[in-house]
């Protein structure tokens, strides 16, 4: 006797052919957007009834998918933040590659969750790791791991500074009573991100000292030491310094060879932030004053930065395998490793971070490195900092202009100037620059204060930018800022 079963259920499609030519519509759209990015506007305000549908309450049936889609191309590809466009220079924002695109939709087609198994997609994530120790000059028998991003990839470092310090057994015995006395170092340019990994990792933000710059925003090393041995003395315990491989502001290199001079004396861990700029050491003019990365105890960076990959990927690398796994292995029942089967293959991702499932977002790195090449990316960030000295020979060439910082790496800063101006009229002036060139849709620097001079801040990740766009750049600073003279208050 056959019992009754309810009718199953499925989230697949009742007719597949109707998602097959949504996939296609899909890709054709995407393809167009890339192709034709360059004649866009770089952004637009989103309409006050386009925002008021992200306001309606959750939807309790569902519609046709090519409705969906119909709703998302009127409501949200049309109001994109821009920075797959060829002018957009705002923070620091890598553009994504087509290729990449591709890597996102299958893995997330394949949707393994990249942790624990025998399985390719693993093996994929293990390569694409060995490729950045490659490219880095880390050693084969380092450690390292992907994560999110940039900010994932510092805190991840960090906690296996502090949990390698002295053998305290801090992993298990957490801080106790030194927690107020551990001293991490960075200069004040250092990302918001490592005071945030120190607080989350328990240090809190007074064990985070900052060590001031010199006038190229690098850190002064001299201090440095200085501080260090006064902290010593007042029984303070040092344990870290982080060194900035391109810093957010300015691109500012701390004197890296000082650094792990410095950390090797006293016995501190060396970890290098360089979220946005360790992967400038592929360009040769840089790659002798960041030889010294090679030898940090970790290194941070980010692949969707000036790897130029679609959102999110950042890297994580320890010099010290054995320091990384002690750090976050745990055993526990439901995890157990095979040596067959499905819960046999390489050790498990999970004992070298904090996150358990993981996507595949290996496969986008993969597919594009082998589609470039690894000497492409070396040409790719070599000419985003030559086309960041060539914007900088623009503002010396034109009385009008002036760099706020010395060009370093990909960015350049600098403001229109007017004599008789005051600081705070100046301000005026460049910020409402800043304003027109986006809402004209023409371009997207952002903005920064460097020794309280409000600044253009040209970031320059993006495959997309060419010469001539430094040349419009310029041109149409100048034609807003001259439009304005007589305006501004
Ligand atoms: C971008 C950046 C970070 C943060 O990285 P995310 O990928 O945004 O989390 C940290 N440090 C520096 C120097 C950066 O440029």
């Amino acid at each position: 006797m056959s019992k009754k079963k309810p009718q199953n259920q499925t989230l697949d499609p009742e007719n597949w052919d109707e998602i097959r030519a949504l996939g296609h519509q899909i890709i054709d759209d995407l393809v167009d957007y890339w192709k034709g990015i360059r004649e866009e506007p770089i952004w637009k305000p989103i309409p006050e009834e386009v925002k008021s549908t992200f306001k309606d309450s959750l939807p309790a049936n569902g519609k046709n998918p090519m409705e969906v889609y119909s709703e998302f191309k009127t409501n949200i590809f049309s109001y994109n933040k821009g920075n797959v466009h060829p002018r957009f220079f705002a923070w620091i924002q890598g553009t994504g590659n087509p290729i990449g695109v591709w890597g996102d939709l299958l893995a997330s087609g394949m949707n393994p969750n990249v942790t624990i198994g025998e399985h390719a997609p693993l093996y994929v994530d293990q390569q694409v790791v060995n490729w950045c120790k490659e490219m880095m000059g880390f050693s084969e028998d380092s450690s390292g791991i992907l994560v999110s991003g940039g900010s994932m990839a510092n805190i991840t470092a960090l906690t296996v500074a502090r949990n390698s310090f002295a053998d305290l057994n801090i992993r298990s015995r957490g801080l106790q009573e030194i927690s107020s006395k551990m001293r991490l170092y960075c200069s004040e340019e250092t990302h918001s991100c490592i005071q945030k990994a120190a607080e989350i990792i328990g240090l809190g933000t007074d064990s985070v000292v900052k060590i001031p710059v010199n006038n190229q925003f690098e850190m002064n090393t001299l201090a440095l030491e200085t501080q260090i041995k006064e902290d010593i003395d007042e029984g303070f315990m040092p344990f870290c310094v982080v060194g900035t491989s391109g810093t957010v502001n300015t691109g500012a290199i701390d004197p890296m060879e000082d650094l792990l001079k410095i950390s090797r004396k006293y016995g501190l861990w060396f970890h290098v932030d360089g979220a946005y700029g360790a992967l400038c050491k592929l360009d040769p003019v840089y790659a002798g004053r960041l030889k010294a990365m090679e030898q940090a105890d970790s290194l941070a960076f980010d692949l969707h930065k000036w790897l130029y990959v679609p959102y999110e990927v950042g890297c994580t690398l320890i010099r010290d395998k054995a320091k990384h796994r002690a750090s976050f292995a745990v055993n526990p029942n439901y995890l157990l490793q095979e040596t067959r089967g499905l819960a046999g293959g390489p050790d498990s991702i999970n004992n070298y971070g904090f996150e358990l499932s993981r996507g595949f977002k290996a496969l986008k790195v993969w597919m594009s490195i082998k589609e470039q090449g690894f000497l492409k990316y070396q040409q790719m960030i070599a000419q985003n900092n030559r086309q960041a000295e060539y914007l900088g020979e623009l503002v010396r060439e034109c009385e009008e202009l002036e760099l706020t910082a010395p060009v370093s790496m990909s960015i350049t800063c600098f403001r229109m100037v007017k004599k008789g101006y005051s600081e705070p009229k100046l301000r005026s002036l460049n910020r409402e620059i800043l304003l027109q060139l986006q809402e004209q849709g023409i371009a997207s620097p952002s903005s920064t204060i460097l020794n309280g001079k409000y600044t253009l801040r040209v970031a320059n990740v993006n495959q997309r930018a060419r010469f001539e766009d430094m040349d419009l750049l310029v041109a149409e600073v100048l034609r807003i800022g001259r439009g304005l003279i007589n305006s501004i208050e």
